[in-house]
C-alpha cells in the first residue's frame, strides 16, 4: 500500500486512477494521515469511510482521527493508539466511534505505518471496519455468561448453605442417622451415631452396611426391604430388629430408612436413622406387667364382692325398704361396671403378652352379628338400632371375639353419639369377604385423631371429660380383627357421625 516501499510502484503499472477506484470500492473504510505534519491529519478517505461515518470528505479531511471518538475519551483503545503512532508501529484496536449523528459504532482498526526510505513514518494507513453487530452478539453472549456465571455462583452458594444446614440437623438430631449410596455403602454417620454404636468413622464410613459391626444388619428382610427402597421409593417404615451388637451388646432398634433428594441433588441415597428403642420398650413392657398384676389382684377381691352382692340379694328379707332395693341394685350395676373395666384391661395384657387364645369354629356370621344387634336393642333405651343386609357366610374363629368386637362398636356408637338418634349396622358381602359397617350421627372424629384412636390408651381429648373410657376398646378390636386376618377402619368426619367397617376373609 505504501507507493515509496514497492519496487514497482503500483500506481506506475495500473495508473493511480484505477488505485483510487480500488480504494473507493472497497467494504472497508480507508483513511491515510500524513505523520510529517503537525497532529497527524487525515489526508485521504475513501468512500467507504464516508458511509461509515456520516461525515463528507470535506469535514475529515485535516482533522486528527480523534474527532470520531466525540466525547468518549476514556477508552483504552486509544492508548493503545497513541503508543503504536509513538513508536511507529501497526496496531489492531477495537474502539467505540461516533457517526456524525452521534450514533455509537464499534470501529475494529487496523493502522499500519509507512516510512520512507529514511526509515521515517511519514503516514498511516488506517483500514476500519464497523463490528457493531458482531460486538452487539458479542456483548450479548458475554451478558449471558456473566448471568450464567452468577447463577451458578448464587446456586452452588446456596447448595454450600444447604448442605451446612442439613450438616448441622444431621449433627443435632439425637437419632443415628446414616446415609447410604444405591449400593447401600455407607457415605456418612453422624456422631450420634458413632456414640451410640460406640464404634469410629474408619470402623464405618465407605463400609457396605451388611458388613458393620460383626454384620448383625444383614437380615434377610431387611436386605430385602432395604433394596427396594430406591427403585420404587417406598420407605422402610419402623422396621424393628432385636440384635446383639459389639461393644453395646443386645439392643431394639426401630430403622425408618427414606430415598433423600434436595432440589435434584443427591438423588440415589437413602437416609437412614436408627432408633435404639430397649429402654422405651423397658418401660413398657414394665407398664404391661404392672396392669396385667394390677387387674389379676383387683379381680380376685372383685369376684367376692360380685357373690356377695348376690348373696346379699337372695337373701334380702321381703320387707325391705324401697331405699334399701336401691341401693343394692346401684351396687350390683357398678359392681358389674367394675368387672368390665377389670375384663378390659386384662384383655390388653393378655394381648401384649401374647397369650390371648382363639377358639377356633365355624360359625354362621349373620346369626351371631343378628343376636348382638338384638341384646344391644334390649338394653338400650336411649338410641334406636337398625340392622340390615346379609353376608350369607359361614366364618371360621372365635366367635365370643367378633361378638366382643361388634359390642364394643355399638356401645362406641352409641357412647358418642346424642340420645335420640339412631345406629345402622349393615352387613354384607364383599368378595370373598364378610362386612359389618355401624354407622352413627354423632360427635365424630378429626383427620388427626382417626389415625390414632385404634392405638391403645388413646382418647380424643376433647371427649375426655365427657365420656368415661379407658382407650381400650377399639385397641382390642383392631388386635382381635387382626387375629382373624381381617380388618378395621373408620370413616368420619367432625360433628358429622361416624361409621366404623371391618372385613374378615371368608376362607
Ligand atoms: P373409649 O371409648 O373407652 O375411650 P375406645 O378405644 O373404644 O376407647 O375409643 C377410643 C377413642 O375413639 C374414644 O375415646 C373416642 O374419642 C373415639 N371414638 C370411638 N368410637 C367413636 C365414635 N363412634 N364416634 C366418635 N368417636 C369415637
Amino acid at each position: 500500500m505504501a507507493p515509496e516501499d514497492s519496487d514497482f510502484p503500483i500506481s506506475d503499472l495500473f495508473g493511480e486512477n484505477l488505485l483510487l477506484q480500488a480504494l473507493n470500492a472497497s467494504n472497508s473504510g480507508i483513511i491515510i494521515t500524513d505523520n510529517m505534519q503537525p497532529d497527524n491529519p487525515i489526508i485521504y478517505c475513501n468512500r467507504r469511510f464516508e458511509d461509515m461515518t456520516g461525515y463528507g470528505r470535506d469535514e475529515i479531511i485535516g482533522h486528527n482521527c480523534r474527532f470520531l471518538q466525540m466525547d468518549d475519551r476514556k477508552q483504552e483503545a486509544r492508548k493503545l493508539l497513541k503508543d503504536a503512532i509513538a513508536k511507529g508501529k501497526n496496531c489492531v484496536v477495537e474502539i467505540r466511534n461516533y457517526k456524525k449523528d452521534g450514533t455509537l459504532f464499534w470501529n475494529e482498526l487496523y493502522m499500519a505505518p509507512v516510512t520512507n526510505e529514511r526509515q521515517e513514518v511519514t503516514h498511516f494507513i488506517g483500514v476500519q471496519n464497523d463490528v457493531s453487530q458482531r460486538k452487539r452478539i458479542q456483548q450479548e453472549l458475554q451478558r449471558q455468561k456473566d448471568q450464567m456465571e452468577q447463577k451458578i455462583l448464587e446456586r452452588t452458594r446456596y447448595l454450600e448453605e444447604s448442605k451446612e444446614y442439613l450438616t448441622s440437623i444431621f449433627e443435632t438430631v439425637r437419632e443415628s442417622l446414616i446415609v447410604l449410596d444405591r449400593t447401600l455403602r455407607v457415605l456418612t454417620v453422624n456422631e450420634y451415631f458413632l456414640n451410640t454404636f460406640k464404634v469410629t468413622l474408619e470402623e464405618t464410613e465407605g463400609k457396605q452396611f451388611y458388613e458393620l459391626g460383626n454384620g448383625q444388619w444383614n437380615i434377610a428382610s431387611l436386605r430385602k426391604v432395604l433394596e427396594e427402597v430406591l427403585p420404587t421409593n417406598n420407605p422402610v417404615l419402623d422396621y424393628e430388629v432385636e440384635l446383639e451388637f459389639p461393644h453395646i451388646g443386645k439392643k431394639i432398634m426401630q430403622l425408618n430408612a427414606y430415598r433423600v433428594e434436595l432440589e435434584g441433588e443427591y438423588k440415589d441415597r437413602i437416609l437412614m436413622a436408627i432408633e435404639d428403642i430397649t429402654e422405651r420398650r423397658e418401660l413398657e413392657n414394665r407398664k404391661d406387667d404392672f396392669l396385667s398384676i394390677a387387674s389379676h389382684e383387683l379381680r380376685t377381691p372383685l369376684t367376692s364382692i360380685s357373690g356377695f352382692v348376690q348373696m346379699l340379694d337372695r337373701l334380702k328379707p321381703d320387707n325391705v325398704s324401697d331405699k334399701f332395693k336401691e341401693v343394692l341394685g346401684k351396687t350390683v350395676q357398678h359392681v358389674s361396671r367394675l368387672n368390665n373395666l377389670i375384663e378390659e384391661l386384662l384383655d390388653v395384657s393378655r394381648i401384649r403378652s401374647g397369650n390371648i387364645k382363639l377358639y377356633r369354629q365355624a360359625f354362621n356370621f349373620d346369626k351371631i352379628v343378628y343376636e348382638t344387634v338384638e341384646t344391644m336393642k334390649q338394653f338400650t333405651k336411649t338410641h334406636r338400632i337398625s340392622i340390615e343386609g346379609k353376608a350369607a357366610a359361614k366364618l371360621i374363629g372365635d366367635e365370643s371375639h367378633i361378638v366382643q368386637v361388634v359390642n364394643n362398636l355399638l356401645s362406641n356408637a352409641i357412647k358418642y353419639s346424642p340420645e335420640g338418634t339412631e345406629i345402622y349396622v349393615y352387613l354384607s358381602q364383599v368378595s370373598n369377604y364378610v362386612k359389618v359397617s355401624i354407622k352413627d350421627s354423632g360427635i365424630g372424629i378429626s383427620n388427626e385423631d382417626r389415625k390414632k384412636i385404634f392405638e391403645r390408651f388413646f382418647r380424643v381429648t376433647s371427649s375426655q371429660e365427657k365420656y368415661p373410657g379407658m382407650g381400650i376398646g377399639l385397641y382390642v378390636c383392631q388386635q382381635i380383627i387382626e387375629n382373624h386376618k381381617g380388618t378395621i377402619w373408620v370413616e368420619s368426619e367432625p360433628n358429622r357421625g361416624a361409621t366404623f367397617s371391618f372385613t374378615l376373609p371368608i376362607k
